[in-house]
């Protein structure tokens, strides 16, 4: 028999062991995600195992051994800890921080199944006298082991006669834990109603069949929910379980409601950030039994203890919200892949604007890794056209009191109001970086440094300078537009605030709603707002993106984005993906039962965002960014990692750290492009060194990261 080494990582907090021990087990066979008791230091404390090891490293010597396995079953599958140990090297990580998102906080054996005191008839006949000890002996007799509550609830018994008889050797007790492992028959088999398509019909079969991560590029309204629902189905049919996620916790409502017609309520698990702490441990320890065929939830459900994964999918696959911004900072598109690779599930990414990231793996892959498999749901479900897309210049328009509504967008809001229809506001809430605009050649005011615009601030006085955040270069403001000499150059940025201001003084009769994150704080609010909508009982909607995109609302026959430019104004390489991404979800908003309209108010109508998604032309889209990028040398073409420094003397500990950098780049063949800045919202106490390249990972050995967080494909670089 062999000995056996451990990696355990424990529930102690000292930093300096967050990439686990290792430990002796002796000849046991313990799985990996097993919880176990482990000594340290003076005292003992529980861990979890990571790794299971037949040798030990050479430098190892006198290791301690076990305590004890607790309880008989893992409390994560070795497909879990395997992409727990993915997540710790991709993300530069420790194992504890990859290893937290995955459990409950300590202690971790109140995780286990709760354990139950059963008892047997000894195989002796000695008598034991009285009543009730009489009544137990005869109960038990020709019985298996019977828990304690049961004979107590039978026979009257008190627990202190139990342990009389036991005493007396009438009686023999053990403890068990309801295995985890046998887990139950699935009390409801999934039942698909909807009867799919010619054409959702052959997506179908093709992601069915297709072993790669597939990635859905479907229309809003084409019936990605169905294919998901039917995918799930077949799953649970399957005897496996889903997981569904979705970008934002208050649009679950939406889908919770389809996949209710075709489970139980008890079979489907929904998680996200706003339980509470007591309430997310029950949910855990639900799935863990093995009761939960289906978990939907924001971007941390994927971490739910499902034993037997068959499918996972990522609606919207392309949101921002997928990426966690705090250590370990996963995107959960990229870790879904690893899970599902481990697990042996399959992935499905759906959207209606693929992020460039998963568009460009579809078309060619990537230098490591395969293609996706691609499939396409080009049009509607039903007789439904495409909304009319009406592309408003804010540049020419007269406001007077009303910026930034035009005559346009009142107008056709008024014709809503008299019809009875709805209307969809979408406020933009990142409006605190402001762009220098030329309002003749349209075009903003960049740094040659970065390529990416200037953002617009203000000294103490009021008077206004530029920065680029990327490079921390700072400029005054031009007098004349550096392109075509136009004196012309407006400040384009924040004014949102006002909208619901105007909107009550205009339409003093209409009946408002607002839908943000600060007007709403839990799914139900979500789903009351959405049958005050659905009801008749608003008239108009305004929300910001990330609520109002998913919406489905039939009435809804008019949707407008008040000024599309102000995502444009961030320096950002992904500002244009976001705006296509924002103006997509919008012209598939209006119009699912009658017919739509959609106005686009842009000082730029002639941008590449705007006129693509108001010709639907997404795909050509995709392919001319993704070309620009390849130019440019920006992700996905490129690796991008972003070190964060924060704290009263952060830009010198930044440019101490891009200088490191500098120089081992340089000994390595200088291949990555290293740029350095404050953030934009960082308040001067927070700066970035972004490393960008073929293989920027290869510097970070060479630099100092302590407290430095490492932030590995990162969205947000402003
Ligand atoms: P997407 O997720 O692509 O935006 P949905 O799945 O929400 O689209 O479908 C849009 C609408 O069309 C929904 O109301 C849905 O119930 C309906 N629908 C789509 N496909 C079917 C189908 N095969 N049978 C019945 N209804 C369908
Ligand atoms: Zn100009």
């Amino acid at each position: 028999m062999k000995i056996m080494f451990l990696t355990v990582v424990t529930a102690s907090r000292s930093g300096a062991i967050g990439s686990g021990l290792t430990y002796e087990a002796g000849t046991q066979k313990i799985q990996p995600g097993s919880a176990v008791r482990v000594p340290l230091r003076k005292s003992f404390v529980e861990g979890i195992v990571i790794e299971v090891m037949d040798k030990k490293l050479q430098t190892e010597f006198d290791l301690r051994s076990i305590k004890e396995v607790l309880g008989d079953v893992p409390l994560l599958t070795e497909a879990q800890i395997k992409t727990v140990r993915w997540m710790s090297e991709y993300y530069c990580c420790s194992l504890r921080q990859a290893l937290q998102v995955w459990l409950p906080p300590p202690p971790w054996s109140r995780l286990l199944p709760k354990e139950t005191v059963m008892f047997r008839k000894a195989a002796n006949d000695r008598p034991a006298r009285g009543k009730k000890a009489e009544a137990v002996l005869e109960f038990l007799e020709g019985r298996e082991w019977t828990s304690r509550e049961e004979i107590i609830h039978e026979t009257g018994a008190s627990p202190a006669v139990l342990k009389r008889l036991l005493e007396l050797g009438c009686l023999v007790r053990e403890t068990q834990r309801a295995s985890m492992l046998t887990s139950r028959p699935v009390s409801v088999a999934a039942k698909n109603e909807a009867v799919l398509t010619s054409s959702q019909k052959e997506v179908y079969e093709s992601v069915k069949t297709d072993p790669r991560p597939s990635l859905l590029f479907g229309i809003t309204s084409s019936g990605k929910t169905e294919i998901y629902a039917a995918l799930i189905a077949d799953a649970i049919r399957a005897g496996k379980q889903a997981i569904l996620l979705v970008p934002e916790i208050l649009l679950t409502e939406n889908v919770i409601d389809r996949f209710t017609q075709m489970l139980a309520h008890e079979q489907i698990s929904v998680l996200h950030s706003r339980l509470k702490p007591g309430q997310r441990k029950e949910e855990w320890k639900r799935i863990h039994r093995g009761d939960v065929s289906l978990v939907i939830g924001s971007r941390s459900a994927l971490f739910a203890p499902l034993k037997n994964l068959g499918i996972v999918i990522l609606d919207e696959e392309h949101e921002w919200t997928y990426k966690n911004e705090q250590t370990p900072r996963y995107h959960a598109r990229e870790t879904a892949e690893a899970l599902c690779r481990h697990a042996g599930a399959k992935l499905l990414l759906g959207s209606a604007t693929p992020s460039l990231e998963s568009w460009s793996r579809a078309q060619r892959g990537s230098s490591t890794r395969a293609p996706y498999h691609l499939a396409r749901l080009p049009d509607r479900y039903g007789s439904n056209a495409l909304a009319t897309v009406t592309v408003v210049d804010l540049a020419g328009a007269e406001f007077g009191k009303n910026y930034p509504f035009t005559s346009q967008l009142l107008t056709a809001i008024e014709e809503r109001l008299k019809r009875k229809e709805q209307t969809v506001l979408f406020l933009n809430r990142r409006g605190a970086a402001s762009a220098l605009l030329c309002l003749e050649c349209r075009r903003r005011v960049i740094s040659t440094e970065s390529q990416l615009p200037f953002t617009v601030h203000h000294d103490s006085s009021g008077k206004p300078f530029l920065i680029d955040h990327t490079t921390n270069i700072r400029a005054d403001v031009p007098a004349k537009c550096p392109h075509c000499a136009s004196v012309n150059l407006i400040e384009v940025g924040a004014g949102t605030q006002r909208i619901e201001a105007i909107m009550t003084k205009l339409f003093p009769k209409a009946r408002l709603l607002r839908a943000d994150t600060d007007t709403l704080e839990t799914p139900e609010q979500m789903r009351s707002l959405l049958q005050k909508m659905k009801n008749g009982e608003a008239d108009i909607l305004l929300g910001t993106q990330s609520v109002v995109k998913g919406l489905d609302l039939p009435n809804v026959t008019l949707a407008a984005v008040m000024i599309a430019d102000i995502g444009l104004s961030l320096p950002h390489f992904r500002a244009g993906e976001r705006i296509m991404q924002l103006l997509t979800q919008l012209t598939g908003r209006s119009g699912r039962a009658k017919p739509g309209e959609v106005i686009i108010q842009t000082f730029r109508p002639d941008s590449a965002e705007v006129i693509a998604a108001s010709k639907h032309e997404t795909e050509r889209y995709l392919e001319d960014e993704l070309r620009m990028r390849l130019h440019a040398g920006y992700p996905p073409a490129a690796s991008m990692i972003r070190l964060l420094v924060r704290g009263p003397d952060a830009g010198a500990r930044a440019k101490k750290l891009q200088t490191d950098a500098m120089t081992a780049n340089m000994k390595s063949g200088g291949n990555v492009k290293i740029s350095m800045g404050p953030t934009l919202f960082g308040a001067g106490r927070e700066w970035q060194v972004l490393l960008r390249g073929e293989k920027p990972r290869e510097l970070l050995a060479h630099l100092h990261l302590k407290d430095v967080p490492v932030d590995v494909d990162q969205l947000e670089t402003v």
